[in-house]
């Protein structure tokens, strides 16, 4: 068993927050091959992906999904993950604890994976990944180097775009800034 496929079966049986274990039906590790160029950083899991085991694969993640191919970028040459591996119940926001006691975990997808591009997708990533100080209507479509040479381009959570429309332009656009990024960094698909 790989690395990657090792911190799944751990993640698989965290205790660590007694609300979200006592309410999932299953964790919600990641998606996607450990090969990827570019990953992408959602929230918590949903409903759907709460069922499936499955990040991004209810109404955002369809959203998410197209807008990604559009842009031509495979969906299946990425990789998804979450702040999150368990459901809030309700899709309640995630808590401080929370997001403290799975931050481990994201860390070490990242490092494994160790893709060129991180996409943290909304508020919950961004400040995870970036910094708190950051706005995401500020920092959507921006590029953040690390020191060791990770890019991270934040983007509007694709949910926001159901809930409001008229970001919709801009959430385009980013993708299709990513996939100019993706070229820069000498990613071709
Ligand atoms: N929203 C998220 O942030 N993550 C998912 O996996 C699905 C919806």
């Amino acid at each position: 068993m790989g690395l990657l496929e090792e911190l799944k079966v751990e993640v698989s049986g965290c205790k660590l927050c007694a609300e979200l274990v006592a309410n999932r039906s299953r964790t919600v590790f990641g998606d996607g091959t450990i090969n990827a160029e570019v990953m992408f950083v959602g929230e918590a899991p949903g409903e759907e992906e709460d069922k499936q085991g499955i990040p991004f694969v209810g109404r955002a993640g369809q959203l998410l999904t197209k807008t990604m191919e559009e842009a031509g970028i495979p969906r299946k040459m990425v990789y998804i993950a979450n702040v999150l591996k368990c459901r809030p119940p309700g899709n309640r926001d995630p808590n401080t604890d929370e997001i403290n006691n799975c931050s481990t975990f994201l860390a070490a997808q990242i490092m494994l994976i160790n893709p060129k591009v991180v996409c943290p997708l909304g508020r919950f990533g961004l400040e995870q990944l970036i910094g708190k100080e950051y706005k995401i209507s500020d920092a959507h479509g921006k590029t953040f180097r690390r020191r060791d040479g990770t890019v991270f381009m934040p983007m509007y959570h694709p949910a926001a775009i159901l809930r409001k429309g008229s970001l919709y332009g801009e959430f385009e656009k980013d993708f299709k800034k990513l996939k100019r990024l993706l070229l820069k960094e000498g990613v071709k698909f």
